[in-house]
Order: structure tokens, then sequence, then C-alpha cells
């Protein structure tokens, strides 16, 4: 048991404040959120700050070295099944507004209505012969899964490394109320 000392020098606080940086799991490193695995954010939208939507959403985000996507020149199977047994794995507790889940919500939207039309398009094209229609439907298909990965992504994973995540993709509101990450790590 610890008594509370009057005198007690200003290292101890010094040693407090730094045994709370290391206790936390969640900093902020110029444009990008660096995270300990396993870690829940604040209950705040990680685009505008705003209060987040409850519950909170659990994401799982991958990575993999980079010099890895070398191996799909050796055979995209080769590649697969070496980055599923390679690749790094974080598990983030996220929060988001209701503004930002419901513009979420309609790009998936969206790009499944495009989708859609795009497979509707590509049988018709393949069916009357119509290689305007088909290569139209293409690229709507095409459109449609971009618009949809990037309208539904929370955030974008720069790196995971053995005891840090960082990603992109985090407004700056939310970044400036966390605390700075300092270790060159
Ligand atoms: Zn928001």
């Amino acid at each position: 048991m610890s008594t509370l000392n009057p005198y007690q020098p200003p290292t101890t606080r010094l040693r407090d404040a730094l045994s709370a940086e290391v206790g936390g799991d969640c900093w902020r490193d110029g444009k990008e959120l660096v995270v300990r695995p396993g870690c829940t954010l604040p209950g705040r939208c990680i685009k505008c700050n705003a209060p987040a939507e409850l519950p909170m959403r659990h994401a799982r985000f991958y990575w993999h070295h980079p010099a890895l996507y070398l191996a799909v020149f050796a055979g995209l199977l080769l590649y697969l099944v070496i980055a599923l047994f390679v690749r790094r794995r974080t598990p983030v507790t996220i929060g988001l507004c209701a503004r930002h889940v419901q513009r979420r919500r309609a790009s998936l939207a969206l790009a499944f209505a495009g989708m859609a039309l795009a497979i509707g398009l590509i049988v018709m094209g393949a069916q009357r012969e119509r290689f305007d229609v088909l290569f139209g439907g293409t690229a709507v298909l095409l459109a449609s899964v971009i618009v949809g990965i990037i309208g539904s992504r929370l955030l974008v994973v720069t790196r995971i490394g053995e005891n840090y995540t960082r990603f992109r993709g985090a407004g700056a509101e939310f970044l400036a109320t966390l605390p700075a990450f300092y270790r060159t790590r």
C-alpha cells in the first residue's frame, strides 16, 4: 500500500505519466492512427469526432509486407496461399457517428445496385452479341466494386508491426484528441 506523500519528488509523477502512456492503446502520429491490436478506440466517430453510434463495430484488418505482391507473378494462387499464412491481423473496435454509418450504407447500396445492373447488361450483351453492351456492363461492374470498397472501408492499414498497427483514413479532429505517439517503432 502506498500512501499519498506530498513531498514525493516529481520524478514519480513523471513515471506515472509515462506508465499511463505505455498503458494506453491508441495514439496519433501525424496523419496516422497508431493502435495496439485489440484496442477499443474512444467512443467517437473516427471520421468527424461526433459521438459514436452504439454498439461500436468490431473490425479486423489484415496486412502483409508489400514485397509479397511480387509473388503474384509466380501465380495468383501461390500468392493467395502465402498471403493467407503470413498476413498479420489486428482487431480494433471502431466508432462511427449516425451520419457516417448512413453514408457507408448508402455507398454499399449504390455498389450492389450497380453490380446488379452490370450483371444484367453483361448477360444481355452476351445473349445479343452486343459487345458495346458487354463492355459497358464490365465497366459498370468495375466501377461498382470500387465504389463498394472505397465507400465501405473504415480505415486503411499502412503497416501491422510486432506491437503496433498504423492506419490512414482517420479524421483530423478525431486524431487531435489522441495522445501523440513518440516511440520510434
Ligand atoms: Zn462521423
